[in-house]
């Protein structure tokens, strides 16, 4: 960690505390490197999840037109005034960004993209959140633990492949820009990670109703040993009858798992679902 701040941090008597996953990153290089990861040019408004010491704010700030910054931890206030003295276009505000109006803070930002090294213990709330309340995020440049970001990038029949990969594929294209070592972070994680790019691009897939779409995934995934047609059954109370009738007219094997389906057969079999689904 470089000096300054471990002073900054050490002067204002700052304990880590694990609970809110604070893995700090202090190397300029690397920070400028997610900086440029993200492409953040003068004309851009970043939202920075989970600021820290405010190391990345720094770097940030110096690429973009504003950076809004929230973190939850009071107590890093005096070490964020130091780290970003003299820095004019970067706002902190001390909020847990789960409960944050994302509406509201829209009519502040407009366009914007968000840029953070996420607190991993809340790394899938965080990014749902946005895709889910965003109208107006562009795209996410995250830290994030490696395992999970391979899980956003993967493809069907992998391991790695699961609800959250067809869910998030409802709103962003993802790819791995970056490895990096648990090395880099002080405390130092036991886990690596991995930056990875969000793009969000409006109608990725044919889908009318998207919390249909999400229920079909998760059924899909509920029991992974499970055949697709027997996690259906379950979560809709299809007949078998129905079942099969409705495979057969996506075109999907009456034995196949639910890891087979890639999101575009996942949006396929939701229209079809919807007409077996009786409106409650
Ligand atoms: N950006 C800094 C860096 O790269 O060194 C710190 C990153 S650290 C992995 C995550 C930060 O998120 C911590 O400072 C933590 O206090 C903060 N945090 C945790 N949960 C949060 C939440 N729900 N909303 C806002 N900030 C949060």
């Amino acid at each position: 960690m470089e000096n300054d701040v471990k002073s900054t941090l050490k002067e204002a008597g700052f304990g880590f505390k694990k609970s809110l996953g604070q893995n700090f990153i202090t190397d300029k290089n690397l920070l400028d490197s997610i900086v440029r990861d993200a492409g953040v040019t003068k004309g851009d408004t970043i939202i920075e999840i989970g600021c820290g010491a405010g190391t990345l704010t720094r770097a940030i700030s110096a690429r973009a037109k504003k950076v809004i910054g929230f973190e939850i931890d009071r107590s890093l206030k005096p070490v964020l005034s130091q780290t970003l003295s003299g820095v004019e276009n970067a706002e902190i505000i001390f909020k847990d960004f789960l409960k944050v109006n994302l509406r509201e803070l829209e009519r502040e930002t407009g366009e914007y993209s968000v840029v953070a090294n996420l607190p991993y213990y809340v790394t899938t709330p965080l990014i749902t959140k946005i895709l889910e309340e965003s109208s107006l995020c562009k795209s996410l440049t995250v830290m994030v633990q490696e395992e999970v970001a391979r899980r956003f990038c993967a493809t069907e029949n992998t391991p790695e492949y699961g609800a959250i990969t067809a869910v998030i594929a409802l709103r962003v294209s993802a790819e791995i820009l970056r490895l990096v070592p648990r090395e880099a972070f002080t405390p130092r994680p036991n886990v690596d990670s991995a930056v990875v790019k969000l793009k969000v691009e409006d109608s990725r897939l044919p889908v009318k109703d998207e919390a249909l779409y999400k229920k079909v995934v998760h059924a899909a995934f509920s029991a992974r040993r499970k055949t697709l047609a027997n996690n259906l059954v379950r979560a809709f109370g299809f007949t078998r009858a129905q079942c099969e009738q409705l495979l057969s007219e996506c075109g999907i094997n009456l034995l196949a798992r639910g890891e087979t389906l890639s999101p575009a057969s996942f949006a396929l079999l939701t229209s079809a679902a919807a007409k077996y689904i009786r409106p409650c």
